[in-house]
């Protein structure tokens, strides 16, 4: 009996949440190199520990085999430095089979990064791109004299989204004031925007985490996506701490998702939700517009746990609501080795419903066809883009 495991090797991904690679990839030492695998800020975790996760053995057997080596981390340094940035992203995004990606320009810095065209031409595959929220709500606040300035050009930049080029938004409100994003009192908001500005007045800059005002220009950007019917997508879950994780489950998405004006908008739960995955998988299976990422580059996890991720999101959810992604970012290796686990594991987990009698064989192979591919084609719209 041939397994269905390896059947998806053929299956080209739509890589439906990641970022681009850095245009320098050739000045790494080990220090350096180990930290891009870790979202700790601690030194020692950064430089020594995280080299003992099972991840990192992982990656480093996976890139031996790659480049015909030992798994010694200098000799794999030294022979991906012979190989400049844009030809070392073109050929793991061509081993891995990845027919398009949605990027999030947000991260890294696009004046160190490969632009969204090149990564796509590198890769031979297609690409769009996801405006990051935040960000854009803190160039807004900067350059708005007054809080009523600020909503109208919120409202317009946002509401010509998809005619301005993108596919969608992606927020990373779990990093900043949690994702229990609330109605507030406009006193509250005006009050957040006084202190934000005092901040841009001091600093010439903001970082937005003054909660009335985030959750109010969310709440813009949500009647924005509802009226296009863009994705948002939202950070949720395992991150560098800066998230706290105690304000990072999904379940604190209830007032949106219950929002009737926002039904036209998709809302892509990120990273599985972890460790949150059966919070998310339960969001996907009862509100109409909830979708649940299964990203296998980042977390940084084993391929037994993204098994159990892959097993909890298959167990409740619709098929027809789950999306395969790498989150790779900086080093393009996130975004193959994604790849390559993300289709073995799912094979796995469905090769587990054939033995369990819960899906025939034909509806597993197209069940891991959707998720690696479909799915993301459709709500990204890559057919209706050039
Ligand atoms: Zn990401």
């Amino acid at each position: 009996m041939g397994s269905l495991a390896s059947d998806l090797a053929d299956v080209p991904v739509v890589d439906n949440h990641c970022h681009s690679v850095e245009r320098d990839q050739d000045q790494v030492d080990v220090a350096t190199w180990r930290a891009y695998f870790t979202e700790s800020p601690d030194a020692q975790t950064r430089a020594v520990d995280v080299a003992s996760t099972a991840f990192y053995s992982r990656l480093t057997t996976e890139m031996a085999a790659f480049h015909e080596l030992a798994a010694d981390e200098e000799a794999l340094l030294a022979a991906r430095a012979e190989i400049d940035a844009v030809s070392l992203t073109g050929r793991l995004l061509q081993d891995a089979g990845v027919a398009a990606l949605v990027v999030d320009t947000g991260f890294p810095d696009p004046a160190v990064a490969l632009g969204v065209d090149e990564l796509a031409a590198a890769g031979n595959c297609r690409a769009v791109s996801l405006l990051r929220l935040e960000l854009a709500f803190q160039e807004l606040v900067a350059a708005a004299a007054t809080y009523d300035d600020l909503v109208d050009a919120t409202r317009t930049l946002l509401g010509s989204a998809r005619a301005a080029g993108w596919s969608g938004f992606k927020s990373v409100v779990g990093y900043r004031t949690g994702l229990g994003v609330a109605r507030w009192d406009e006193d509250d908001v005006r009050a957040a925007f006084r202190a934000a500005r005092t901040e841009v007045e001091a600093t010439g800059a903001v970082r937005l985490g003054h909660k009335p005002l985030l959750d109010t220009l969310l709440h813009l950007a949500f009647t924005a996506a509802a009226a296009q019917e863009l994705p948002v997508q939202v950070h949720v879950g395992y991150g560098d701490p800066d998230a706290d994780l105690r304000l990072a489950n999904p379940l604190l998405l209830r007032d949106v998702l219950e929002e009737r004006a926002y039904r036209g908008m998709p809302l892509v739960l990120l990273h599985g939700c972890w460790p949150y995955v059966r919070e998310g998988a339960y969001l996907a299976a009862v509100y109409g517009n909830a979708w649940l990422d299964l990203s296998y580059g980042i977390p940084f996890l084993s391929r037994g746990e993204m098994r159990q991720v892959t097993r909890a999101a298959l167990g409740a959810a619709p098929a027809s609501r789950l999306m395969y992604s790498s989150d790779g970012a900086r080093v393009p290796e996130l975004h193959w080795m994604g790849a390559r686990d993300g289709r073995r594991l799912l094979g796995e987990a469905l090769d587990e419903l054939v033995t369990d009698g819960d899906l025939t064989g034909e509806q597993a192979r197209r069940t891991g066809e959707r998720i690696l591919r479909d799915n993301a084609w459709t709500l990204y719209g890559f057919d209706a883009h050039h």
